[in-house]
């Protein structure tokens, strides 16, 4: 059997940061074809590749188990240990994915490898999809699906980092581009010239006052912020450019669509707006019965009262694939620590890694009998 540190250590020291996640991938399917799964690499790029494996006798409705193989970039001259080291110091791993997510990755072919070679192809079967480029925008999982479907009916499990806890979703991300078109002049002579700036500095003033509509029960209201603001080039001219970046966090039943028309109204016709990003949000009730199989797993592996944890801050592919999925049970559980992805110094602590190992397994066992009981 694959040691999963082992594994995790191997994928760290793979420099998968916006690139080469096919080495990972590669890797990967060594472990999943020698325990009997099928797997397919979809490649997206030069050295971009997502995985996709199936478990023997895979049915209709299997359980789909997700993550992502790359992370995003690093400066070395920052880290104190080699984020590509895979150093153990103190009971944690450390480098560039350490959380976020490389050892959930892990866990989850460790935990698929030990569930396989126990339980063999009986059940509703296992679906794994180790996707390339997440970190910007979901990517290589809706490059996964063109010309592929993936079966409905079943539930998805995202091992994204949530330090073991349960997470029934996160908010949506539209991330929008907004521009305007002025007309240069004099700056002693701002009556010939349309100021470009204007229109943009009334918009953010207008969305930091209102901000946009929309709120969750659970995951609180739509967010909005304008991360970026230029315009202009010099004191004395006036400025015939200006543009600027917004970050919209979306909730579920709020669309989109109807979040950018209101934008829209509010910047009025001097500015243009383009979508540069839009990731839905995901929402699973923490009661169905996919949910509450791995919280009682959870529990019994950690000893741990199951308390759901709030909704994450990040999105994750389950955006794309749960929606494709026809909208299956989702829960997002990994061993990392979810505030340590991105940062220097990223790190996770190996015992949850080993004992994400276990709630994976005996959530496959578990689910694994039920199908079969059905
Ligand atoms: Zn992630």
């Amino acid at each position: 059997m694959t040691d999963v540190i082992g594994l995790a250590r191997s994928l760290i020291r793979l420099d998968t940061s916006g690139s080469n996640e096919s080495f990972a991938a590669e890797r990967l399917a060594e472990t999943l074809r020698a325990c009997g799964m099928s797997v397919e690499l979809d490649t997206l790029d030069a050295g971009r590749a997502s995985l996709i494996a199936r478990s023997p006798g895979c049915g209709p409705a299997p359980i789909t188990l997700t993550g992502h193989l790359d992370t995003v970039p690093f400066r070395a001259e920052d880290w104190d240990c080699d984020p590509l080291g895979a150093e153990i110091a103190d009971g944690r791993l450390y480098g560039r994915g350490a959380s976020d997510m490389k050892s959930g990755v892990a866990a989850l072919v460790v935990a698929v490898e030990r569930h396989l070679a126990r339980v063999g192809s009986g059940g509703p079967g296992v679906l794994l999809v180790l996707t390339a480029a997440e970190e910007s925008g979901c990517e290589g999982a809706r490059h996964l699906l063109r010309g592929r479907s993936l079966p409905s009916g079943g539930p998805l499990l995202v091992a994204e980092p949530t330090g073991n806890r349960l997470v029934s979703g996160h908010k949506g991300a539209l991330w929008l581009d907004v521009t305007s078109q002025g007309r240069a002049a004099h700056g002693s002579r701002p009556d010939l010239g349309v100021n470009a700036i204007t229109p943009l500095a009334r918009l953010a003033v207008a969305l930091a006052d209102e901000g946009l509509p929309g709120e969750h029960a659970v995951m609180g209201p739509v967010t909005v912020n304008v991360g970026t603001i230029t315009g202009g080039t010099r004191v004395n001219l006036v400025p015939d450019h200006a543009s600027m970046s917004v970050d919209v966090r979306t909730v579920p039943g709020c669309s989109s669509t109807m979040l950018l028309a209101r934008l829209k109204a509010l910047a009025g016709d001097a500015a243009r707006v383009r979508v540069t990003l839009d990731v839905p949000a995901v929402y699973s009730s923490p009661d169905t019965a996919f949910a509450l199989l791995v919280a009682q797993a959870t529990r019994d592996v950690t000893g741990e009262a199951a308390c759901a944890a709030p909704p994450v801050t990040y999105f994750t592919d389950a955006a794309v694939l749960s929606e494709a999925m026809g909208g299956a049970d989702t829960v997002i559980l990994g061993p990392g620590d979810p505030e340590q992805a991105h940062i220097v110094d990223e790190s996770c602590s190996i015992d949850r890694v080993h004992q994400a190992v276990e709630i994976y397994e005996t959530v496959l066992d578990r689910w694994s009998a039920r199908g079969m009981a059905c």
